[in-house]
């Protein structure tokens, strides 16, 4: 669609010697595959190269075995035997007509090298950049410098070789060697590559001259750079040294991708950074330098993409993050189907699964990573034969979901759901401090019911089971959901605990706005759950005047936001709040706190209790259906099945809804990807000598 305002987003742009056929560039990211799973990571590439995506970048590549970072999940790009993977990684982008760009990395301090046994080297003699592992870092003499040099040229060269048009330097998110020599907290050095910022530059400099060579004029060169490190005492400034350097450098790389460091300040959650967040950081870059520059902020809006461009803050609309949600957010805008748009709803559930070493997930976009494992396409309905009618029993992420998928397919779907409003826990819960952005679950789906005359939406539509085979659908889906426990199980106890006269809320009874009943008083927050729900209910409670103090039975506060990365700036909010947090104290009867690290009692005086511990399953219905006039075909989808988050219900009404189009067959094993070993006969397998 041309002569629309959003043109100029799809103009091209030159990049050095090559050009991007458009402004939208997908940035390096964890995708949690690796070297390990390249079948599925080039697959997850090609179809963003699919959807519009003008510029498609592969994640950090590790040089050579002292940049080995397992466990997580990197790519790698050592010798020659890594070259055909990564030709086929650029085949499967180019073949869209996208660039393929990669992300050449060592990662210095922040290597490891478990797998290669060989020392972590670094700026300095100092501990690795992990304080939880017990490593130190080799200081890198000139020999060592000299061979870091070889090692990145000879990967560049190996790049260049598998036909990458852009060759990325990467000196950023405190995750490269580069970032490490730059820092004046890790550099403490003394020599030519110590002390003032131009000695601490040189490096980076050196290596972006040895890419330039390498590029010899055909290829772009791209250097990413955190221009700021906020939450580092000491850390670049983007008023400071993070713009010195950009100065510095200004004209030498052909692209400037910036960003801010560390991960967690780069992929800042929903709930503590609004979209273009990193622009106060970011975009005095363009005044600084002729070179365009990518930059990221979780943009899902194509008006503030035109905005960006238009005003001169940015040239390329940088993404991670959205272009997972929706691989196929450009070719939307371009053909005027905005409202299609799966927009990233800043949960953080993709980085989680990374910290795992595991395929990233999204809560948006339930065939990521199963575009290879199962052939799984974002955009195209699954195949079905004939065209059936279909039931689904509430409207939450996991019914709603199910229900798109069998409509797109072309079926004839109702939706029934009790409550006032659709969404199910993501229009409850998008109603807690912070959570708003949760409600784009329910948004997306909900217009694509309402658009379709193959779908129907009953709100206030509490179904009995015989309401259920009254309506004589060909397949019921239960999706009614969950509710929290008011009875202490939790993820640390598995039996009932007696409160005695404590007042218990739950976390729907804070949805319910419970808790604003009443004079204020003291509450105490009890999390066994461990993601964000008890952090957000102490917020809503305490936003009523009460007093909240957080206790959990576990050492961390809300463990599981480490792996989404919000955890630090919960305990900051929390502590703002004046939220005394009290790790290590379990709940027992009678409302008794015991330290777990002592056995001592712990005391808060009065108080009401906010339990926010395990779920149960509304599976009353489901209980109701399974006699003998059962409906033919009854399936369960979502919280209703197994709690989980709200990414686990959407990807369960979604392979529930594709079973029910493949006639209600259980899914076979899906593809995995195994090294073909022979048991005898094959090199590859070798005998130890035997003892003789
Ligand atoms: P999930 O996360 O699995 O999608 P939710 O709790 O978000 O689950 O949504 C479940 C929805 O099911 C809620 O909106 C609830 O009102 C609805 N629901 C539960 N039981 C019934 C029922 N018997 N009839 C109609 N709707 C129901
Ligand atoms: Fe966005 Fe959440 Fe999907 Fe990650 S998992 S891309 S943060 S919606």
């Amino acid at each position: 669609m041309t002569g629309s305002r959003y043109d100029i987003l799809f103009e091209p742009v030159t990049i050095g010697p090559v050009t991007a056929p458009n402004r939208f560039y997908a940035v390096p990211h964890a995708t949690g595959h690796g070297w390990t799973q390249p079948a599925g990571a080039i697959a997850l590439r090609g179809m963003k190269a699919e959807g519009g995506w003008g510029t498609v970048a592969v994640q950090i590549t590790e040089i050579a075995p002292d940049s080995d970072m397992a466990n997580h999940p990197m790519e790698r790009i050592w010798d020659d035997s890594d070259g055909l993977r990564h030709a086929a990684q650029v085949e499967a982008i180019k073949c869209h007509g996208s660039l393929a760009a990669i992300e050449i990395a060592h990662g210095g301090m922040r290597a490891r090298n478990f797998t290669t046994g060989v020392p972590v080297k670094g700026p300095a003699s100092l501990p690795v950049l992990r304080p939880e592992i017990p490593l130190q870092a080799r200081a890198m003499d000139g020999a060592d410098i000299r061979a870091f040099r070889a090692a990145h040229r000879a990967a560049a060269q190996r790049a260049r070789e598998a036909g990458y048009d852009i060759l990325y330097v990467y000196a950023a998110h405190d995750l490269s060697i580069l970032s490490h020599f730059l820092s004046v907290r890790t550099n403490q050095r003394s020599d030519a590559y110590g002390g003032s910022l131009d000695n601490r530059l040189r490096l980076l400099r050196e290596v972006l001259e040895d890419t330039l060579d390498v590029a010899a004029g055909d290829r772009a060169v791209a250097l990413r750079f955190s221009v700021a490190e906020p939450s580092k005492p000491g850390g670049l400034r983007h008023d400071g040294e993070g713009r010195d350097v950009v100065e510095a450098l200004a004209e030498l790389p052909d692209l400037w991708d910036v960003n801010l460091s560390g991960w967690p300040e780069d992929s800042a959650t929903a709930r503590f950074a609004e979209e273009g967040f990193q622009l106060p950081f970011t975009d005095f870059v363009k005044s600084v330098t002729s070179r365009p520059v990518v930059g990221v902020g979780r943009f899902t809006s194509p008006d503030l993409m035109v905005d960006l461009v238009r005003k001169r803050r940015l040239d390329f609309i940088g993404a991670a993050r959205p272009s997972i949600a929706d691989p196929f957010l450009p070719s939307k805008i371009r053909n005027g189907r905005i409202e299609d748009i799966r927009e990233c709803i800043g949960c953080n559930v993709c980085v989680s699964m990374d910290s795992y070493g595991v395929p990233i997930r999204c809560t948006q976009n339930p065939t990521i990573s199963e575009e290879w494992r199962q052939d799984w396409h974002p955009e195209a309905p699954p195949v079905s034969v004939g065209r059936r009618s279909h039931l689904v029993i509430g409207a939450g992420p996991a019914g709603l979901e199910c229900a798109v998928t069998l409509m797109r397919a072309g079926h004839k779907v109702t939706v029934a759901d009790s409550a006032t409003e659709a969404g199910g826990r993501t229009t409850r819960e998008a109603r807690l401090p912070g959570l708003a952005s949760w409600a784009r679950v329910r948004d997306f789906r909900l217009q694509q019911l309402l658009r379709s005359s193959d779908a129907d939406l009953f709100l206030q539509s509490p179904m009995s089971s015989e309401d259920v085979l009254a309506f004589g659908a060909d397949t019921v889906t239960l999706a009614t959901g969950a509710k929290w426990r008011r009875d202490g199980v939790g993820s640390t106890r598995f039996d009932a605990v007696d409160f005695g006269e404590t007042a218990v809320l739950t976390p729907d009874d804070v949805m319910d706005g419970r808790h604003q009943d009443g004079i204020p008083s003291k509450y105490v927050v009890y999390d066994d759950d461990h993601f964000y729900m008890a952090s957000v209910v102490a917020e809503a409670i305490h936003a009523s005047g009460h007093e909240v103090v957080y206790v959990t039975p576990l050492p961390e506060i809300a463990t599981w936001t480490g792996t989404t990365l919000d955890q630090p700036r919960i305990i900051e909010r929390l502590t703002a709040l004046g939220i005394p947090l009290v790790p290590n104290v379990t709940l027992g009867a009678n409302c008794r706190f015991t330290r777990t690290l002592d056995g001592e009692r712990v005391t808060f005086g009065a108080f009401a209790l906010a339990l926010v511990g395990a779920r149960s399953p509304r599976d009353s219905l489901h209980a109701e259906l399974a006699g003998p006039d059962r409906p033919k075909e009854l399936y369960r989808a979502g919280d209703c099945l197994a709690p989980g988050i709200i990414q686990t219900a959407v990807l369960s009404g979604h392979s529930t809804a594709r079973r029910i189009l493949d006639s209600g067959k259980r899914p076979g094993i899906p593809r995995r990807e195994q090294v073909d070993v022979k048991r005898s006969g094959d090199p590859a397998v070798r005998r130890l000598p035997t003892a003789s």
